[in-house]
């Protein structure tokens, strides 16, 4: 039964890739497209199993108060991992994070880098729910949820993580240090180079900054490659 699925599977992707014109590659090139395939979907499962065993947590205020838990958006096995600070309100709406006026700023910076958030990049954010008024995270919600963030990272084993803004490198660092000299230095969080650059809403305030937050992006999609 399994067989028979995994041929479906096969011919499904072939027929999505080339339309109706069938294209053979070599049994070993299949095996490994089809182990590809089934790696995929098992880290996009696990991935999900945990967002379900957690979407209903109450372990904060914040659980009375969201529309929706937002647990991340994107490639499960991403290499690059973007933290934000919490869901605002179009994402607790959405129940996906960075979806308002600075996720698309996010979007045009990623795709000026050569990616986008469902291709090897995952965005998730400290907190999993949104602060009334879009309020700073208290210290005990980040207590709680931190340990949430930490398993994706373990799952999903990003080559970089890349904390957008202030506030989450500061939450994620335990440190006080401005955001202009935190951006020169690379991080370890828990056995993870992490990198800090301005958040995008910072962006959209001030367009000066931009320049600075260009020069990180480059040097995270360098970094990627090298
Ligand atoms: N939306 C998010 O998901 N995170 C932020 O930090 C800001 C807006």
């Amino acid at each position: 039964m399994i067989e028979k699925r995994k041929i479906q599977d096969f011919f499904n992707q072939q027929k999505n890739l080339f339309g109706n014109e069938l294209f053979f590659q070599s049994a070993e090139q299949i095996n490994n497209d089809l182990d590809s395939v089934y790696q995929l979907q098992s880290s996009s499962d696990k991935l999900n199993q945990y967002c379900d065993s957690i979407a209903l947590c109450q372990e904060c205020s914040l659980g009375g108060t969201r529309k929706n838990f937002v647990f991340g958006v994107g490639d499960p096995n991403a290499e690059l991992m973007l933290v934000g600070e919490a869901p605002g309100e179009e994402d607790d709406q959405e129940g996906e994070p960075f979806v308002g006026r600075s996720g698309k700023l996010l979007n045009k910076i990623l795709a000026a880098i050569g990616k986008n958030r469902l291709e090897g990049v995952y965005i998730t954010n400290v907190l999993k729910c949104r602060p009334p008024n879009n309020r700073d995270p208290l210290a005990s919600e980040v207590d709680k949820c931190e340990p949430y963030l930490l398993k994706q990272v373990g799952m999903i084993k990003p080559k970089l993580i890349l904390a957008l803004g202030k506030v989450a490198a500061r939450t994620l660092l335990k440190t006080d240090i401005p955001l202009k000299e935190m951006r020169g230095a690379t991080y370890d969080y828990y056995g993870t180079p992490l990198k800090v650059t301005y958040h995008p809403a910072t962006l959209l305030r001030n367009p000066d900054f931009k320049k600075f937050a260009w020069d990180d992006f480059q040097w995270v999609r360098d970094y990627l490659i090298g």
